[in-house]
């Protein structure tokens, strides 16, 4: 049995919008209580492959290069969610660009091309902001939050006990956007 690794594909927020993304995220969690999600932690996933043999990460690489130059965009993170099941609480979009939605459906559709099984939950965008919040999130305050995404990564997810740690694989650059 080979070596296993868990691997998704993400928006990463860039300097200045994840300087946003995380002093807003500390001023949710002032109000809501729970884990705070580490700034180097914060992003926004596409694509989850779960966890696959080692040697298919190359092929999860040539999935995401089938997927050809899609158009960069921008989004706002305009509302708080909460995820009760899962216990987190997130910023998420009311409106998202089809851009979005679309590079999603691409690394969906090369990736089970290749191969990988992908869930059929529906695509929502969201970046994690709190785990285990102990008050609900209307509670908290949110000021919509530009993010302009011009890339889209390969990250793995290495467990470890009580933190989440991300290491990024690779990288695909996105089209400068038309409009
Ligand atoms: P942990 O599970 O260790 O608490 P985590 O959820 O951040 O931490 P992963 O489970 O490896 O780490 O998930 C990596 C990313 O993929 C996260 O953004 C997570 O929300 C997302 N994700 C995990 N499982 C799924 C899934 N079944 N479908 C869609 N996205 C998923
Ligand atoms: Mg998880």
């Amino acid at each position: 049995m080979g070596a296993r690794r868990r691997i998704f594909f993400a928006l990463w927020p860039d300097g200045p919008t994840l300087e946003r993304l995380a002093n807003q995220a500390a001023l949710v969690h002032g109000a809501s209580g729970g884990r705070l999600m580490r700034a180097e932690t914060l992003h926004l996933t596409l694509c989850f492959l779960g966890d696959v043999e080692a040697a298919r990460v190359a092929d999860a690489c040539d999935a995401a290069a089938q997927t050809g130059s899609l158009p960069g965009f921008g989004f706002d993170l305009d509302q708080l969610g909460c995820f009760e099941r899962a216990r987190v609480l997130w910023a998420g979009s009311s409106h998202w660009p089809d851009a979005l939605a679309d590079l999603a459906a691409a690394l969906a559709a090369a990736t089970e091309k290749a191969g990988f099984r992908i869930e059929a939950r529906p695509f929502l965008p969201h970046v994690t902001l709190v785990r285990d919040p102990v008050a609900p999130p209307p509670e908290a305050p949110w000021s919509p939050l530009r993010w302009e995404a011009r890339e889209f990564v390969l990250v793995e997810s290495i467990r470890r006990p009580a933190v989440a740690h991300y290491e990024t694989l690779a990288r695909w650059p996105l089209r400068a956007p038309t409009a």
